[in-house]
């Protein structure tokens, strides 16, 4: 299992999340064969959707996070609910590019520049979508310039997945700070002081407990460790959401779909599942189709 910790500060002025998501990576880099840069690019964007996710209000709120960029591996998407289950898929799994100067993957260029999308999903007509541009590629950056740009709440975003020799994800997780309403500006000062001379979160990983991380991230304030979630990569599709997505097309492409295979076989982008229909079944999704 993956899991997180919350805790806030007693003035209220923060609450901080502190994620280990190997599980989670190592099933992504399982599900889609991933190369060791698209496994980094990929679990970066599944660690900070699943930690974004733990945010949600209500049980069946999700939260969509895109990476829409110009680099060799194409969109990376994810997808969480409330307890940051998720689930997620790079257009180019077979990314792999040269190690930085530093050593480090390539995340950066492997996403490349353009823009990034954050669609809640919660409970009402419209999903509400907020829009950034990607500001190095490199994910935490990113996801802390969109929450201070866009939502107007001040953050730290630290992500890491360290890939091991035999292309599994050894480590990996991050850790989300943010500002509530009327933060102590003492607080923030600490907050920020904290993070900047915080290690790698990779190499915290390693060798800390998750609690341990948070106080270092927290040293110095007061907190609550408030609640500890487990979660893993979970699909939610269905035959039946495989079904609707079909009837979706339309009759005009659906129709082409009956007359061109005797057997049509969807595969779920986020898991790989396959569902197989017949020219029957296919006919049958037809007259679904409201005219
Ligand atoms: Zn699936």
């Amino acid at each position: 299992m993956s899991r997180v910790i919350r805790a806030i500060t007693r003035d209220g002025s923060a609450r901080a999340l502190i994620a280990d998501t190997r599980d989670i990576v190592n099933e992504a880099i399982k599900i889609h064969s991933t190369e060791p840069t698209a496994s980094a690019a990929l679990g970066r964007v599944l660690t900070a959707c699943s930690m974004m996710g733990t945010l949600l209000g209500e049980e069946e709120d999700m939260l969509t996070l895109r990476f829409k960029g110009n680099g060799e591996g194409g969109s990376v998407v994810a997808s969480s609910d409330w307890k940051g289950n998720v689930r997620g898929f790079i257009q180019n799994p077979a990314c792999d590019l040269p190690l930085r100067p530093d050593g480090k993957l390539n995340v950066g260029c492997c996403i490349g520049k353009g823009n990034m999308y954050v669609l809640r999903d919660v409970g009402g007509e419209e999903p509400y979508v907020g829009i950034a541009n990607i500001v190095s590629g490199e994910v935490a950056e990113d996801i802390a310039s969109y929450y201070a740009n866009s939502e107007q709440v001040p953050t730290v975003c630290a992500l890491g997945v360290l890939v091991d020799r035999d292309r599994t994800c050894a480590h990996s997780g991050g850790a989300l700070i943010q500002l509530l309403p009327f933060a102590d500006p003492a607080v923030t000062e600490i907050l920020e002081k904290n993070a900047s001379s915080a290690p790698p979160i990779t190499k915290m990983l390693a060798e800390k407990s998750l609690e341990e991380i948070l106080a270092v991230y927290l040293e110095g304030i007061e907190y609550d460790v408030f609640d500890e979630i487990q979660n893993g990569y979970e699909c939610n599709c269905s035959r039946e959401r495989t079904d609707r997505a079909l009837v979706s097309l339309g009759k005009k492409e659906l129709t082409e779909i009956y007359e061109s295979e005797e057997n049509t076989e969807m595969t779920c982008q986020f898991c790989g599942r396959k569902y197989s229909y017949t020219k029957q079944e296919i006919a049958k999704l037809i007259k679904e189709v409201k005219a």
